[in-house]
C-alpha cells in the first residue's frame, strides 16, 4: 500500500497491521540476495519501546558472517554486474528501487515504528518520503557524473576517470532507522560500488526488506547485504574488514573516533563520518516574528523525540525578549507534543528508543536540576508502560553545565540567555560539536555575519530544519568530516584515476 493511500488509516487498522507485520518479520541476515542464518546460529532480541515486548530474535553476524558479506560484495563489484552496467540500467534499477518503497510503505512504516518507536505519522510524512526523494536523486545522477580532459602540452593525452571505490561498509544509527541508512546506500550504489549495510541493533529489522526491495527491483545479488548485531561485534569486524575499501558511518562521536582507529589498525579504507551535534539556535533580539521563533524552536527540540543529531537543543535567546520568549515557550511548548501510542496517527511524541535511554535521559534531567538550572515543566515519564520522558524545559541553563554541553538525544531543551551577538556566538561556539545552528534576525547583515562565525555545517537563518537534497548535511569539529544528501556525497563514494598517455 502506497503511502498517499495509508493516510486515512485509524489507530485499530495499523494495530491490526502491526500483528500481521510482525507474525511475517524476516529476522535472518541478507547476504548475495537471499536471507541466511548466522553461521553460529547467534540471535539478539529487538524490543517494541512502546510496549517491552520482544518483536523477533534477530540473527547476529559474528566476524564470520561479516567475511561472507563481504565477500559476496567483492564478488559482485569485480564481477561487474553493478558497476559494469550501462548507466542508465543502474538507474533505472534505483528508480524501481524507489517506486517499491512507495509500494510497501506499509510494512516498512511499521518496522521502524514497532523497533524504535517513531510515531508512524512521521514515517509517512517525513522518513519515507525522504528516502524515496534521497533514491531518485542519486539515480538521476548516475549518467551524469563525469571525468576530464585536461590542457596538457599537444604530445600528451591527460584524462582522468572517476570510479567507484568497491565495497563500502555502511553503519547507521537507529533515530531514522531506513532513511540514515538510504542516506549512505543510495549514493554508494549510484556510484557504482557494492555496499555491506550493518543497521543498529536496537532498529535492525526495516532494513533487511529494504534489501529485500533492491533485489526485487533488479539489484543484482551481493550488491546489498545486511548483516545485523551489536556495534561491538559485527560493527567492528565490518570496520576493520581488511576487503572493505570505505567505512560510511553515522552513529555517535565517540563510535566515530573508534572507526577511524579501526581504519588505521586495518587497511587504511576511507573513513566518513556523521556524528552527533549539541545544536545552538540564536535568537536574537531583533528577530523578526516572535511566535514562529517559539514554534521552531518547540518542534527543532520534540520533533522525533529529541532523538535528531540536529536537534535544537540550546536555546540562546537574547536577555531583550527572554522572558517573552519563554512565557510563549511554556505556554505552548507544554502541550504541543504529547506521549501517545506511536501506531496513533495523531500521535507526535513516542518513547524512547530503549528503556535504557529514559533512564539515561531522566538521569541527564536530574544533573540539570541538581546543577542548578529550573525546569519549567516536564522532567518525568508519563504514566504510560513504554519508554517515554516527557517535553522538559530547563532555563537559567549555563553552558558549562552537562545539559549544555552533552548530547542528550531526547527531548530536553536548555534556555541560555545572551547580550549582544558577541556573546551569542561566544557561547555556540563553545561545543565540541560544530554539526547545524539557527540563526534570528531581522538584521541581514548581522543574520550573514553571525554566518561566517558560527561554526557549524548547515546554519538556517530565520527558520530550522528544512532543505531539501541539493543541501550538504554535515558538521564542522567533532561532528563529523563527511556531507550527505548533495552532489558531493555520491563523489565522496568515488575516487579518480589519471592516465598520463605520451603521445609520440
Ligand atoms: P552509536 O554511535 O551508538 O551507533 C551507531 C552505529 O554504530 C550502530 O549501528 C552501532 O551498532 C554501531 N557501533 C557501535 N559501536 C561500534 C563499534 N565499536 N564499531 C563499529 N560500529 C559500532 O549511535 P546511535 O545511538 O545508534 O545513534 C545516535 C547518534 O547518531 C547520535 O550521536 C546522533 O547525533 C548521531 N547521528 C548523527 C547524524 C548525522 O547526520 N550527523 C544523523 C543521525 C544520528
Amino acid at each position: 500500500m502506497s503511502i498517499a493511500a495509508l493516510a486515512a488509516r485509524s489507530r485499530d487498522d495499523w494495530h491490526a497491521a502491526a500483528r500481521r507485520a510482525q507474525d511475517a518479520v524476516e529476522s535472518r541476515l541478507y547476504i548475495d540476495g537471499r536471507f541466511v542464518d548466522a553461521a553460529d546460529g547467534g540471535r539478539f532480541d529487538t524490543v517494541n519501546p512502546a510496549t517491552g515486548e520482544c518483536i523477533a530474535a534477530v540473527a547476529l553476524a559474528t566476524a564470520g558472517d561479516v567475511d561472507r558479506a563481504v565477500a559476496a560484495a567483492r564478488r559482485a563489484y569485480a564481477d561487474g554486474r553493478w558497476t559494469g552496467l550501462a548507466p542508465r540500467a543502474r538507474m533505472e534499477i534505483l528508480y524501481r528501487f524507489a517506486d517499491l518503497i512507495d509500494t510497501h510503505a506499509e510494512r516498512l512504516a511499521l518496522l521502524d515504528t514497532l523497533d524504535m518507536g517513531k510515531p508512524v505519522a512521521d514515517m509517512l510524512a517525513i522518513d519515507l518520503p525522504a528516502c524515496i526523494e534521497t533514491i531518485r536523486f542519486m539515480a538521476e545522477y548516475v549518467d551524469k557524473m563525469e571525468g576530464s580532459v585536461t590542457n596538457t602540452e599537444r604530445d600528451v593525452m591527460h584524462f582522468v576517470l572517476r570510479e567507484p571505490l568497491g565495497v563500502v561498509g555502511a553503519i547507521s544509527p537507529w533515530n531514522y532507522p531506513l532513511l540514515m541508512a538510504v542516506w549512505k546506500i543510495a549514493p554508494a550504489l549510484a556510484a557504482g560500488n557494492t555496499v555491506v549495510l550493518k543497521p543498529a541493533e536496537q532498529a535492525p529489522l526495516s532494513c533487511l526488506r529494504l534489501a529485500e526491495l533492491f533485489s526485487e527491483a533488479g539489484g543484482p545479488d551481493g550488491v546489498l547485504n545486511v548483516v545485523n548485531g551489536p556495534g561491538e561485534i559485527t560493527g567492528e569486524a565490518l570496520a576493520l574488514h581488511d576487503d572493505v575499501d570505505k567505512i560510511t558511518f553515522t552513529g555517535s562521536t565517540a563510535v566515530g573516533k573508534r572507526i577511524l582507529q579501526y581504519a588505521g589498525q586495518s587497511n587504511m579504507k576511507k573513513v566518513s563520518l556523521e556524528c552527533g551535534g549539541k545544536s545552538p539556535q540564536l535568537f536574537l533580539g531583533d528577530l523578526p516574528d516572535l511566535d514562529r521563533a517559539v514554534s521552531a524552536a518547540i518542534n527543532g527540540i520534540y520533533a522525533n523525540m529529541g532523538e535528531v543529531c540536529n536537534a535544537g537543543s540550546r536555546l540562546l535567546v537574547d536577555r531583550a525578549i527572554h522572558d517573552e520568549f519563554v512565557a510563549r515557550f511554556v505556554e505552548r511548548g507544554r502541550t504541543a507534543y504529547v506521549c501517545g501510542d506511536p501506531l496513533d496517527p495523531e500521535t507526535n511524541l513516542g518513547p524512547l528508543v530503549t528503556a535504557g535511554d529514559q533512564r539515561r535521559v531522566l538521569g541527564m534531567i536530574d544533573d540539570g536540576r541538581k546543577a542548578g538550572a529550573k525546569l519549567e515543566f516536564g522532567g518525568d515519564a508519563p504514566d504510560l508502560p513504554g519508554a517515554y520522558v516527557n517535553p522538559t524545559l530547563f532555563t537559567g541553563v549555563a553552558n558549562d553545565m552537562a545539559i549544555a554541553r552533552e548530547e542528550i538525544f531526547g527531548p530536553v531543551a536548555a534556555v541560555i540567555p545572551f547580550d549582544g551577538p558577541d556573546e551569542a556566538v561566544r557561547i555556540a561556539n563553545d561545543t565540541i560539536y560544530g554539526l547545524t545552528a539557527g540563526i534570528w534576525s531581522s538584521d541581514l547583515n548581522r543574520a550573514m555575519r553571525l554566518v561566517r562565525e558560527v561554526q557549524a555545517g548547515v546554519i538556517w537563518v530565520n527558520t530550522f530544519d528544512e532543505g531539501d537534497m541539493t543541501q550538504p548535511f554535515g558538521g564542522y569539529k567533532q561532528s563529523g568530516n563527511a556531507r550527505d544528501k548533495c552532489i558531493d556525497s555520491v563523489l565522496s563514494y568515488t575516487q579518480t584515476k589519471s592516465a598520463w598517455i605520451r603521445l609520440s
